[in-house]
């Protein structure tokens, strides 16, 4: 019987490496499981509606399972439905792919007052996930903390019109939410000076494109370091955008000291700057993207603690780990391919000539490959117009289309 490995997680870094393990060993038994009945992390949840094309790369993916022979395990979450050691005693490998789901905090006063909403909840929300909350009410000023991409998702999907969202993903309620929110004033917060901000300059300078906005960009300095001046580049590229009302600026180096609020809703955010000075933004909501940590039903950080090697990816004999759920929150879907690449070779050299443990038993409830495409048969068929894909939020009917009741 040929070796096998279970992928716990189908993001983006679980498929890398199910590809790169099944183009060196066709033979091998990879069975990609996912705690949710529908796979892809992150390109399905996270990556933004109005970025379709990167979204296509679950075309590739999909070839894992057309093609090159893995299977997928939906509904089955690994620390909840199964035991890490259970699965370890099904399977010759195992592999977390489970990224990072929790967002971090800013640990300031303030943080519990009615209107404040981190990155991945808003994110989630509009991307219909199972287990999302309902979207917040914004109010007229929006202040957004942090300088990744994730933030530079959230200020673009909120600055665009109607028209401008025409060929996303979109559900009904989102779309409703972001045409209907009333935003008037976006103001995009980093902690660090511009030159140390982590977005990517070409997410910066798509913003020029945005038909109704006007954008400030507010001292961000200068730097010595070529790369660090892409960004200044892309940020005075669209300094002083004229397109229409709906004001964002971009400010730097304040560094958060309190969210301030009246009857327990956010009223302002106080910042201390570069030279020590206090200066306070009165706001209506305040959205926090300053990155994500720890995991749902897995103990990564004492998984982490022990590992044997954690720049190879080895957590314990037969035990590894990758993406985002070995590195921490960085680094984009295409960065996920390179870990992916190495650690294959690494679990080769480790499965060498041995196997034979047979994978999960078959078990009632899990949505396998076939179940899958019946919920995305269903999502491309239910699309409205304007929209390439009318997503299912609901977990008990995603089931029920993919068990095909
Ligand atoms: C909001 C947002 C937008 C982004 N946009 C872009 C973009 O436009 N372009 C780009 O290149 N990169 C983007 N990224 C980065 C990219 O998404 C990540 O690099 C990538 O998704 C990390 O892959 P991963 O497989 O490690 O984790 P994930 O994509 O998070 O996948 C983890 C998977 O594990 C599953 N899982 C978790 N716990 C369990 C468990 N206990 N049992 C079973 N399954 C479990 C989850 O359901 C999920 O499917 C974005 C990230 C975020 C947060």
């Amino acid at each position: 019987m040929p070796a096998s490995v279970a992928i716990v997680g189908t993001g983006p870094s679980g498929c890398y490496l199910a590809q790169a393990l099944l183009k060196a060993r066709p033979d091998l038994r990879v069975d990609l499981i996912d705690r949710l009945p529908v796979p892809y992390g992150l390109v399905r949840y996270g990556v933004a509606a109005d970025h379709q094309g990167t979204k296509a790369v679950t075309r590739q993916f999909e070839r894992l399972f057309e093609r090159q022979g893995a299977r997928f395990i939906g509904n089955l979450d690994i620390g909840a439905d199964v035991t890490l050691d259970d699965l370890r005693g099904c399977y010759d490998a195992v592999v977390l792919a489970a990224g990072l789901s929790v967002d971090r905090c800013l640990q300031i006063p303030g943080e519990d007052l009615a209107g404040v909403a981190t990155a991945g909840e808003v994110i989630r929300a509009l991307n219909e996930h199972p287990d999302s909350k309902a979207l917040p009410p914004l109010g007229r000023r929006v202040v957004v903390m942090g300088n990744g991409n994730v933030a530079i998702d959230l200020v673009r999907l909120l600055a665009k019109s109607g028209e401008e969202l025409a060929g996303t993903d979109l559900g009904e309620g989102p779309s409703a939410w972001l045409q209907s929110a009333g935003v008037e004033a976006i103001d995009i917060i980093g902690r660090s000076p511009a030159a140390q901000a982590k977005f990517d300059p070409v997410m910066v300078k798509e913003l020029h494109r945005l038909a109704h906005v006007r954008i400030a960009v507010e001292g961000a300095g200068s730097t010595e370091d070529a790369e660090a001046q892409k960004r200044l580049d892309a940020l005075a590229a669209i300094d002083g955008t004229t397109h229409g009302d709906r004001q964002l600026t971009f400010r730097f180096g304040l560094t958060p000291l309190a969210i301030e609020g009246q009857d327990g809703r956010v009223t302002a955010a106080r910042f201390r700057d570069a030279s020590g000075v206090e200066v306070t933004i009165p706001c209506d909501t305040v959205l926090t993207a300053i990155g994500f940590q720890s995991c749902t039903n897995l103990s990564r950080d004492d998984l982490l603690v022990d590992a044997l090697d954690l720049d190879a990816g080895v957590l314990a004999a037969g035990l590894y780990a990758t993406g985002w759920f070995r590195r921490g929150p960085r680094g984009t879907i295409p960065d996920n391919r390179t870990d992916a690449q190495v650690l294959a070779a690494r679990i080769l050299n480790d499965l060498g000539e041995t196997g034979g443990k047979p994978g999960l038993p078959a078990t009632e409830g899990l949505v396998d490959h076939a179940g899958w495409k019946r919920i995305d048969a269903a999502e491309l068929a239910g699309a409205r117009p304007g929209r390439c894909r009318r997503k299912i939020a609901d977990r008990q009917t995603m089931l029920e289309i993919a068990q095909d009741r």
